[in-house]
């Protein structure tokens, strides 16, 4: 008969050995390939082969993981000093919108706090959303249909950051655009009116009104070597009823047709934080970027010096932390435990 589980701690207690990888610095990554690879080491049936037979040992794996190193991270990651440190020097927030400040139609508790307590601190603020099948002026009417008043200048969008990029660097061209009417209207008041003959650039958004012509046009452009931008890479965009599919996808249709991968922009790009700096005047460090996704929001402070700020009211669960790659400065429960961190600061 097997022994109970706090049987063999208490012995290996007793003897005062580790009952934890953590304990023997093991990092997760390292944890996980053991568990995984473990088999391997010497010809014999074990459970780990049994997993492996029946599909399952990777997913036990990572709960194994989660087990012992979810709270350890989260502990590891928001330390009070380092919180205070980050906290007091930021001179600006730059929040992701749903999941971080919203969810569907509603502001998350304690959102509107947070933005109080940013100017009370003589901070600033901006929102940033990388979804190209609306503008800042959309954003704004929602958010003031929820009750936040802000001015259309604080919502940053990735639809600002390729027209400004292509404002400044690709001048003149002429731009056929896959995309909604808000992101043609963007377009349209920066000067650049979208063509449907003889492109010498093509830019695909989130077109949720998307016809097999235009992709079908779009491929063709590509294919006889026009450039390929694409507006925010995301494959899919989470909405009440599920996830439905955004711009990455639409270009995954387009590369397969065409072999060509596009540029992306909006975040987490570099064209993205330079649009950041840019607008806010401010140094890296002096900014934090508050989101929900790893992948994107987080992923903004890799290989700069951004601070990266993680709530858990959207889409990341603790338990996604232990195997991601991508790490955040601080995470918090949501808006409103940031907002009780400022307000300790003083
Ligand atoms: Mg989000």
């Amino acid at each position: 008969m097997i022994p109970e589980v706090n049987t063999i701690e208490d012995l290996l207690k007793a003897v005062k050995a580790p009952i934890n990888p953590i304990e023997v610095e093991i990092d997760a990554d390292t944890f996980y390939n053991s568990l995984v690879y473990g088999k391997e080491m010497r010809n014999r049936y074990s459970i780990l082969q049994l997993l492996w037979d029946l599909g399952l040992l990777e997913k036990y794996s990572r709960e194994v993981v989660n087990y012992f190193f979810k709270e350890q991270l989260i502990k590891k990651v928001s330390l009070p000093d380092k919180e205070k440190n980050i906290l007091k020097k930021v001179k600006c927030f730059i929040l992701d919108m749903d999941g971080t400040f919203y969810l569907g139609n509603r502001i998350i508790d304690g959102s509107l706090s947070f933005l109080e307590s940013v100017k009370n601190r003589g901070k600033c603020f901006y929102f940033f959303t990388n979804n190209s099948s609306r503008n800042a002026k959309y954003y704004q009417e929602q958010l003031k249909k929820m009750g936040c008043v802000v001015e259309e200048k604080d919502i940053l969008t990735s639809n600002q950051v390729i027209i400004k990029y292509i404002t400044e660097n690709q001048k003149g061209r002429q731009v056929y655009l896959v995309g909604n009417d808000y992101l043609k209207e963007d377009f349209e008041s920066a000067g650049i009116k979208p063509v449907d003959d003889n492109p010498n650039l093509v830019v695909v958004g989130f077109d949720t009104t998307l016809a097999y012509q235009q992709v079908s046009k779009a491929c063709h452009y590509i294919r006889n070597g026009v450039p390929f931008f694409a507006v925010n890479p995301d494959f899919n965009c989470p909405t009440e009823k599920g996830f439905i599919p955004d711009c990455g996808s639409i270009c995954a249709m387009i590369t397969a047709s065409t072999g060509v991968n596009p540029v992306f922009f909006g975040k987490p790009t570099h064209h993205t934080l330079q649009y950041i700096l840019d607008r806010t005047g401010l140094r890296e460090q002096d900014i934090a970027y508050i989101g929900d996704r790893l992948y994107t929001d987080i992923a903004m402070g890799k290989d700069n010096q951004m601070n990266t700020i993680l709530v858990l009211s959207g889409e990341t669960r603790k338990e996604d932390l232990a195997l991601s790659k991508i790490k955040p400065d601080l995470i918090f429960e949501s808006l409103k435990e940031v907002k009780l961190a400022l307000d300790k600061l003083y």
